[in-house]
């Protein structure tokens, strides 16, 4: 019976077997026609995931032909993609932000080219585009944002700026980015961290508590009085740079360096009660607005001659200050950007490389903060 059973089964199961095999070879020949497909995209530079979805949507061919896209790749692992513009995509430059398809996307709806999305791309972060893109179309971008450190931020403040001065886009760009279009003191950025490049003036203060890390007592020697203090890497740049004027045969001397916020009250006080309020708003910094907090500053004197912009120490110091990280800080052509009128004897460390840069291009050092400093990350 068993032998009977087994030979009346054997042509079921060669046919099942048969069927089977066949099967199997369809699902393998299937699954790697499709790792094929797959692999063709990825060879072109397109990750896993976007490279099965563009298979899905049938934009193979479309894909070859267009080759490496970051902003493609992204669109296709994102799924988000509007075939309308698959086009528009390819030109815009991929930014790595968490929105950045999306806010593509709302741009494009918008009506915004692909020249004006890679502009607003190239001046805000995530944050700054996520709210820009729910703005209706605004005029005027390309003007103000082909200068590099323009922020998707300041916008309306451009255009209010630029139409109630008439001043050109650059001047426009600098100003605001500076809060010049700000009252003096009002709305002010702090400052927390201490640094030789760090910015401080009537739109950026330090706290009450606020003291240089690296505060250290001055050589009476180098000061016309007892007791100051200066920022340590600041003072010792000061030496150098009074010893190699020494040896040329001029004697600079400073008197004031290091203020704490404490100081300054005092100084605004004797001032209101020597020439009166007007004076004070016009010429002394507020507590906290005070460079000298930062220990960075020096208010610079002759020896030799009372008046130091008659000086030749003073002359000396126009030439060589740079060469020691220092610069002048407040000319009579920037005073429209610094806030304070010229002072020929305030001179500020910042090392010698930002130094030698802003002797080099004329500079007050709220433009090399904008250009340099505080520009988008
Ligand atoms: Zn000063």
């Amino acid at each position: 019976m068993k032998k009977v059973k087994k030979i009346t089964l054997k042509p079921k199961l060669s046919l099942f077997l048969k069927i089977l095999g066949l099967i199997l070879c369809l699902l393998l020949g299937g699954f790697l026609f499709y790792r094929k497909q797959i692999n063709d995209i990825k060879k072109v530079g397109y990750s896993e995931l976007a490279s099965k979805n563009i298979l899905f949507a049938s934009k193979k061919s479309y894909i070859l032909s267009i080759g490496e896209n970051e902003t493609l790749n992204k669109v296709f692992e994102e799924k988000t993609y509007k075939e309308e513009y698959l086009d528009s995509y390819r030109k815009i430059n991929y930014v790595n932000q968490e929105h950045f398809i999306e806010n593509v996307n709302k741009l494009l709806d918008i009506g915004y080219s692909v020249g004006d999305i890679n502009i607003i791309f190239a001046h805000g972060n995530d944050e700054a585009v996520s709210r820009f893109v729910k703005r209706e179309k605004v005029r005027y971008l390309e003007e103000f944002f082909t200068i590099k450190y323009a922020k998707l931020d300041n916008y309306d403040r451009y255009v209010a700026y630029s139409d109630a001065t008439g001043e050109d886009e650059t001047t426009t760009v600098l100003y605001v980015n500076l809060d010049l279009d700000k009252e003096d003191y009002a709305e002010a950025t702090l400052v927390k961290d201490f640094s030789m490049d760090m910015l401080i003036n009537k739109h950026r203060y330090l706290e009450e508590d606020f003291i240089p890390k690296d505060l250290v007592e001055i050589d009476e020697a180098l000061a016309s009085e007892k007791g100051m203090k200066a920022s340590h890497v600041a003072l010792n740049a000061y030496q150098k740079m009074q010893k190699a004027a020494e040896k040329e045969g001029y004697s600079i001397v400073i008197n004031s360096a290091y203020r704490s916020y404490q100081d300054q009250i005092d100084i605004s006080n004797s001032y209101l009660r020597a020439y009166g309020q007007n004076y004070v708003d016009k010429y002394v910094a507020k507590p906290g607005f005070s460079e000298h907090q930062t220990g960075l500053a020096f208010d610079i004197g002759s020896r030799k001659v009372n008046v130091f912009e008659n000086s030749k120490e003073y002359s000396w110091m126009q030439e060589n200050a740079h060469k020691y990280g220092f610069i002048r800080r407040f000319s009579k052509q920037k005073e429209g950007i610094t806030g304070f009128r010229n002072e020929p004897w305030h001179y500020r460390y910042v090392g010698v490389e930002i130094a030698t840069y802003i002797y080099e291009n004329n500079m007050s050092l709220e433009e090399y903060f904008v250009n340099f400093i505080d520009i988008n990350e």
